[in-house]
């Protein structure tokens, strides 16, 4: 058995978050809407009807081109793609065949290892961009099947790669990397969940050290990074051991689609022809053009790419994992950049939103959605700040905001979370706290830096959280001084 290697390459469909369709004005914003609410003569393919192209869609296509370091053409156009299918209601489909809107792109991406740390970066190259329109939904139940249209002309990016990876890890990182790149660029929402990015995967397998590629197996329609890890890791075992039966790699090309449930593939088409699309150009829309002008203004105003992003927050003196975990979720990162302008410390930030929120949030089953507004984690921490409330208690607050959503001034008001900002209250807290707990006294006296720790928790204790520990510490350091000094 000669030593193997996998040759693997995707197509990514992307939608893009326009604020309409790609050639009519219906609503993009589809997920959870009635069926066929979202929908007009054109999306529906009426006959008579003119399909006018998305200019937000071409801008945002154009947008993710840049970002993933392609050429956008100066010329290209639509072209009709025909095929017959019941949630394609004009009998084709509005795509780009010969001259896509770009080509040549790059992707960096990290391979992470298990400590976390990232280790070595990769590229993988972008074959082409193009745009088309997403079709309709179908759902059989039983005998019959019904047909969703709010989906149909929803504005796609197909993105194609050169077949650069070599294994489902580095797939899943390309893909997830592609995901930041377009959430970045704006061009696409790209939320998994709700299946706005979608894979197909092809892959084969060659011997190590040969360039040839050898005939793939495609899988279809995986929705999940997990999906596209595992049906890529099956794929690969099972063109291995038929290698090792048949000594040699596939015939011909082949179509499989993935079985979330059972974990394995099923073969869909065998021997493969190139299907005859009967591709012509889109006779009702007319050519694009861009002018290197118009491209370089559109370069102009891209954000710096996820990478280096995350760069920058690590020189902030965030941990990788940290970094990343902010780059993947921008509400979190949205949160965190409007903290940052009033703490001026990254590790105290993180700490709030990527250890207290996230947490809180995950214990009490909410989304990111539903998290505390900007505004009022702002309030929250000036409270902290101002020293209203010890920031321990603002841990409580933070939890009471997630699952009550009220504010922070409201929780305060309403609960008594105030600290005590009587001095001679404290003190008298404080002496009590010394009575109580002489052994600890005793052996913080004799250097034993900790043991002040159970005083000020006994503090904390009788003070049902409303004592600055900060403040107790100082002024137990301060009492046991004095005492020293006096004897
Ligand atoms: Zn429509
Ligand atoms: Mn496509």
């Amino acid at each position: 058995m000669p030593l193997l290697e996998s040759v693997i390459g995707l197509e990514v469909h992307a939608q893009m978050n326009t604020r309409t369709k790609m050639f009519c004005g219906c609503s993009n914003d589809a997920y959870g809407a009635p069926p066929n609410t979202l929908i007009c003569p054109v999306c529906t393919g009426h006959p008579g009807t003119l399909p006018v192209p998305n200019r937000e869609a071409i801008l945002k296509a154009i947008r993710a081109s840049l970002a993933l370091h392609c050429t956008v053409q100066e010329d290209s156009h639509f072209d009709r793609k025909h095929y017959f299918y019941p949630d394609l209601p004009l009998g084709f489909q509005i795509s780009q065949y010969d001259f896509p809107l770009a080509r040549s792109g790059t992707v960096q991406y990290d391979i992470i290892d298990h400590s976390g740390n990232s280790t070595s970066a990769h590229t993988c190259r972008i074959h082409r961009l193009h745009m088309e329109n997403d079709a309709g939904k179908l759902t059989h139940r039983g005998s019959h099947t019904l047909c969703d249209f709010n989906r149909a002309g929803t504005p796609l990016m197909e993105i194609v790669t050169e077949p650069d990876i070599k294994s489902a890890d580095h797939a899943v990182a390309f893909a997830q990397e592609l995901r930041r790149i377009l959430i970045a660029a704006n061009a696409s929402d790209a939320d998994m969940f709700k299946g706005m990015m979608r894979f197909d995967a092809s892959i084969s397998l060659r011997e190590k050290g040969s360039i040839t590629l050898n005939p793939r197996s495609e899988i279809k329609n995986l929705n999940s990074f997990k999906a596209l890890e595992q049906a890529l890791m099956y794929e690969e075992k099972r063109l291995r051991s038929l290698w090792e039966k048949e000594g040699g790699p596939l015939h011909h090309n082949i179509t499989v689609g993935w079985l979330d449930d059972e974990g394995k593939t099923r073969l869909l088409r065998d021997k493969e022809e190139a299907a005859d699309y009967r591709y012509f150009p889109e006779p009702d829309i007319p050519p694009l053009h861009f002018t290197r002008k118009d491209i370089e203004t559109l370069a102009h105003d891209l954000p710096p790419p996820p990478r280096e992003q995350k760069e920058s927050l690590i020189k902030m003196g965030l941990t990788n994992s940290e970094a990343q975990q902010l780059i993947d979720e921008p509400e979190l990162r949205l949160r965190f950049d409007a903290l940052m302008q009033h703490t001026h410390d990254a590790k105290r930030t993180s700490g709030i939103i990527l250890t207290q929120l996230q947490g809180f949030l995950n214990a009490a089953g909410k989304n990111i959605s539903d998290a505390p507004s900007i505004d009022h984690l702002i309030e929250l921490i000036s409270h902290i700040d101002k020293g209203t409330i010890s920031a321990n208690a603002g841990k409580k607050i933070l939890q009471n905001m997630v699952k009550s959503g009220r504010s922070p001034s409201d929780i305060i008001a309403k609960e008594g979370f105030e600290q005590i900002a009587d001095d001679s209250a404290l003190e008298q807290i404080v002496q009590n706290a010394m009575c109580a707990n002489p052994q600890a006294i005793e052996s913080y006296k004799k250097g034993k830096e900790a043991a002040l720790g159970a005083v000020v928790g006994w503090v904390m204790k009788e003070s049902k959280g409303k004592a600055d520990p900060k403040k107790v510490n100082e002024l137990l350091k301060r009492r046991i001084q004095t005492k020293k000094e006096a004897t």
